[in-house]
């Protein structure tokens, strides 16, 4: 793999020239037309490549088949990346510029701006060392989230066909769009895709691998007060601020995303708005625990229920929509599927670190859409904003554990 470093980066650098980002405004998919363009060029380099069944649909999910080489009877493994970029930094131009032998300091991004990428405010540098580091111009991000998934997944089918030596089963390709605006999974057909797991190559530093995500859930909570001028309104003015103050209040302590990480879960209280006479209290509600998350909706509930004792019934009313679920009780019936990739991961030499996501995944969601799918290290950092980068050897020890699973999947049956 190694001998191919070169044409790894100069894959990446084309992906990123493309302006994918998605717009979470537009309803259509994709959301923007630099998706479809990044697509349909993929498309035609896995077409080249040696690749089957390439297709772009007209929604701009990209799938492919490598065929099975000697291993007909494995399990199919497919590989998923997500093509758009994220809306929260300008998505181009991007100019990647390659960092040669790190020296440890600071890397100026722009001249002019005076924009540094620097080891004080990003102490996990100096694990880079020596190493060639893909970097922004400082006006975009760099895009690593997700083409550093993307070309990880290529270049690891790119050097499969090139070694016919190495047996393997079939394996199935998916680059999905607006995945950043939360829609990758929504038109993503698990049957057609027709693997029996997959993984999403989405993971941030060098190891991480995922399979357990937050619950979520969002909750708008109504208040219904009464507006009067305020000359003449004792006993008679509700003013639904002050009472939408109040249920905040009642929140419990310390459990919201300023006070938590890990697997703590919270309430987290994102936007109010509204004025005497009605007020809405926008909440999320995340917790990686089920029975946790399900009393955290509870917990709202009794809230509401208290402001109608205290102020009278209609008051207030809470509406809570579950987004997602935590991919865990998905994962752990094919547990063997996070061992395998460990496994790939140690045989490349690079040490898996499990961690909890503190959000969700597009492969929360294909999990319970039937098709198990955790989530690799693409060896990027610092994702959605101008000091994003991304070490070369991390990208290539990504695209080698992609090749390494391939190879651990056909031995399976
Ligand atoms: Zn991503």
């Amino acid at each position: 793999m190694e001998s191919n470093k070169e044409k790894v980066v100069q894959r990446f650098i084309k992906y990123a020239g493309f302006n994918t980002q998605s717009d979470g405004e537009n309803t259509q998919c994709p959301s923007t037309r630099g998706q479809m363009d990044l697509s349909q060029h993929v498309a035609e380099e896995l077409r080249n490549l040696g690749l089957v069944e390439v297709q772009v649909d007209q929604n701009g999910y990209v799938t492919a088949t490598l065929l099975a080489n000697g291993c007909q009877e494995a399990s199919v493994v497919g590989f998923i990346a997500h093509v758009d970029t994220s809306p929260d930094m300008a998505g181009g131009p991007v100019k990647p510029r390659l960092v040669q032998n790190y020296d440890g300091g600071d890397i100026v991004l722009h001249t002019e701006k005076s924009i540094l990428l620097s080891p004080k405010d990003f102490p996990e540098l100096a694990n880079y060392i020596g190493q060639e580091l893909l970097v922004t111009d400082g006006l975009t991000l760099l895009g690593a989230d997700d083409k550093a998934g993307m070309c990880a997944i290529v270049s690891a089918v790119e050097y499969l066909l090139s070694h016919p030596e190495i047996p393997h089963g079939k394996v199935r390709i998916g680059f999905t769009p607006d995945e950043e605006i939360g829609r990758g999974a929504d038109l993503f057909d698990v049957a057609a895709f027709g693997a029996e797991f997959a993984y999403t190559v989405d993971g941030g530093e060098l190891g991480a691998i995922e399979y357990e995500n937050f619950n979520a859930a969002n909750a708008t909570v109504f208040i219904q007060g009464r507006s009067v001028h305020p000359g003449t309104a004792k006993g008679k003015m509700v003013n639904a601020l002050s009472i939408a103050a109040e249920y905040q209040q009642m929140l419990p302590a310390g459990q919201s995303p300023e006070y938590t990480d890990g697997y703590e879960g919270f309430f987290h209280a994102h936007k109010l708005s509204g004025a005497v006479e009605a007020a809405s209290l926008h909440l999320l509600i995340r917790d990686h625990d089920r029975q946790k998350f399900e009393n955290r909706k509870s917990l709202l509930k009794s809230m509401v229920a208290l402001l109608n004792v205290k102020y009278g019934a209609g008051t207030a009313t809470i509406e809570i929509k579950d987004s997602y679920y935590n991919m865990r009780e998905k994962i752990e019936p094919v547990k063997y599927i996070i061992d395998l990739a460990c496994e790939a991961m140690e045989t490349v030499g690079v040490k898996p670190n499990i961690n909890p996501i503190r959000g969700g995944t597009d492969g929360a969601r294909l999990s319970f859409m039937g098709l198990p799918c955790p989530n690799l290290f693409t060896g990027g950092h610092n994702f959605h904003g101008k000091y994003e980068f991304l070490p070369v050897a991390s990208l290539m020890k990504s695209a080698e554990t992609v090749v390494e699973i391939i190879r651990k999947v056909g031995k399976m049956k």
